[in-house]
Formats: structure tokens, sequence, C-alpha cells
């Protein structure tokens, strides 16, 4: 049997200090993932800090979309070098790899990429992974939950700067409580902790939970945990309540990276409310056609994320929906409304499972 992998991801706010990359930070990471792969774990680091780091350097030249990319390609290198030298201090190699969800969609790229990531695993040589800002700058929680799932790794860790998901808002509500433990990302549950985002990160939860419904719907257990709590890495593997944990459902689908992807990539921005016949469809993994679309809610445009729901049920489905919610109000009140797809299914995840 292979060593089990873990993919660790941490979030820039966790590893700077006044604006700058920490290399205190970086130095006690690397020995909490040199302490896994030395305890015959194979952990992957996915690590953000380089459009921060680039910015030190940078000042105004790292303002705007084009300053963003530069100050990504500036700071990679002073990133990665932070890693490299503190686990070549315990003994370990490092490895660098940069690329963005995009690679992942594609059969070459992504077979390429795993194999390059099998044989660094192999030897035990530790993969930093990043990002590829430069190409395009999204968020590393979702790649990073991609790569769970690529690499079918036993855990995913969600390194930040909050404790975990909170059922109220900790900035508001003095008795807010940490949410310890759930079974199956849900619907409810990312109602609740989305409302609770608190602190820095409160973007940044809301991207967490989209990488915990990949992470979970594919099978990998997902954590979100404070960055600075002692050990925070073997604890977590030990079983111990360390921030929250989301476990898998017992039943698993098969799902695509591309349509994980699409589908959790942003926050639902609507929802399609269709027949009851879609249900159907979407347990076939079938396209959703026009015609059984019965009407919308918010505002979206093509190519947003929705949700798709048969009336007074929560959503059956996510993805990136071909027809905004004008395009559709159109079509469904003209006359031949035609069978155009409005999800495909290389686009949509099935919740069936987690309604
Ligand atoms: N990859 C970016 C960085 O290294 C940040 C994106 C993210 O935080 O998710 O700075």
């Amino acid at each position: 049997m292979q060593p089990e992998r873990i993919v660790v991801k941490i979030g820039t706010s966790s590893l700077v200090t006044g604006g700058r990359l920490d290399p205190h930070k970086a130095d006690a990471l690397a020995a909490s993932v040199a302490d896994l792969t030395h305890s015959g774990l194979r952990p992957v680091l996915v690590t953000s800090g380089a459009i921060a780091q680039g910015r030190t350097v940078l000042g105004s030249g790292g303002a705007g979309e084009e300053g963003l990319r530069l100050a990504a390609a500036v700071g990679q290198g002073p990133l990665f070098e932070a890693f490299r030298a503190g686990l070549a201090r315990r003994g370990l190699t490092a490895a660098q790899f940069l690329f963005t969800p995009l690679d992942l969609c594609d059969d070459r790229h992504r077979d390429g990429l795993r194999s390059a990531l099998d044989h660094a695993l192999g030897r035990g040589v530790v993969p930093v992974v990043n990002e590829n800002d430069a190409v395009q700058v999204r968020n590393n929680d979702i790649l990073a939950a991609l790569l769970s799932v690529l690499l079918r790794a036993r855990l995913l860790a969600l390194l930040t700067d909050v404790r975990g998901l909170y059922g109220s808002d900790p900035r508001t509500d003095p008795g807010a409580r940490l949410i310890p433990e759930a079974k199956g990302m849900t619907v409810e549950l990312e109602r609740l902790a989305g409302s609770s985002a608190a602190g820095p990160g409160t973007g940044g939860m809301i991207s967490k939970l989209g990488a915990v419904w990949i992470a979970t719907l594919a099978g990998v257990t997902a954590a979100i945990a404070d960055a600075h709590e002692p050990r925070v890495l073997s604890r977590l593997l030990g079983g111990e309540s360390v921030g929250t944990l989301v476990h898998p459902r017992d039943t698993v689908r098969e799902h695509g990276l591309e349509p994980l992807w699409r589908a959790f990539s942003t926050p639902p921005r609507g929802t399609v409310v269709c027949r009851p016949a879609a249900r159907h469809v979407i347990d076939a993994g079938g396209p959703v056609p026009l015609p059984l679309v019965a009407r919308t809610e918010g505002s979206f445009t093509a190519g947003d994320v929705v949700d798709v729901a048969v009336d007074g049920t929560s959503p059956i489905a996510r993805g990136r929906t071909r027809l905004g919610a004008l395009s559709l109000a159109e079509a469904l009140s003209a006359d031949d409304a035609d069978d155009a797809t409005v999800l495909h299914p290389s686009e949509y995840v099935s919740l069936l499972e987690a309604c």
C-alpha cells in the first residue's frame, strides 16, 4: 500500500507579518511538513504568499491586474526558497509545482502533472505548490481541494487564521460555537458557516466552503483549522478535535475534476428552478435542457455558478449555467422554446447525495 498523502494548504495571512513573508512562520510550517514526511506520510504543501511577498518588492508596481501577476512572479521565488530551505534543513528535498485548475481539466496536462507528483512523492520529495498566478490569479483553496482529489489524499488540511467553521458570527455573537465535526457538506452547513465567516479570511472562508464541497463530495476528508495551533497537523491526523473536520459521506459518486471546479470555484449567484423530471436527468448525469426549467431566482449571467432545484427542495445540483437569468426568462416566455442546454454535464455536479 502506498503511503498516505496529505494536502496542506496555507493562506497568505498565516504566513506574513506586517505584509512581509515571515521566515519564522514559513520555517515552523516546513518543520511540521517535515515531521509528516518523517513519520511515513506524503505531504503536499499548497502555499499562497507570492503576491504579498512580490508587492513588498514592487511597491506601487504591484497594483492592478498586471501588477498582481508581476508581484506573483517576483514573489514566487522567495516564497519557494523559504520552504525549500526549511525542508532542506530537515534533510528533505522540495520540488516546485505551479499550475492552474485549467491544467487539471486538460487530460494531458492532468496526467503529466499527476505522474510528476507521483514520482516526487514516491521518492520522498515534498511538492510545494502554488497557483500559476502569472497566468491567472484564482484561488489556492480550490486548487488544493482539486489536488487532494487528484492524489486521493487522506486529508485536505486548510490552515488559516480562524479556528474553523462557526454556527454563528463570532464577531457579533460571543456565544458563537465552533462546529467541530460534520458528516458530508450540506447546503445547510454552508449557509450556517458562510454567514458566519469571520476575520480577515471572510472572502477566504467562502472559498474554503467550496474547497470542502469539492474534497468531501469526492471522498476526501477536509479540515479547516488555525495555522498557529500548536502541532496542528499531527493533532488533526491523530484524531484530536482541532478546528472543523468534515468527513465524506459513506456513499461517494465519481466526479470529474472539471465539473467540481466549475461548480465550486465561486459561490452560486442564483437558482434555476426546474420541473421534477430534472431529478432523473441529474441522477443520470445528462445535460439539463431548457424545457425542464420552470423559472429562475436571483440575477445571474451566462457562465455564473447557479444551484439547480426543484420547487420546494434544497438544491439537487450546482454548476455553471450557459444561459443568464434574462435569456432564460426570455426563452421561457417564447412560444417555441428550444431545447438548448442550460447546464452541461462537464460543468455541474449532482448534490442528490447531499440533499
Ligand atoms: N496564489 C496567490 C499567492 O501566492 C494567492 C491566491 C490565494 O491566496 O488563494 O499569493
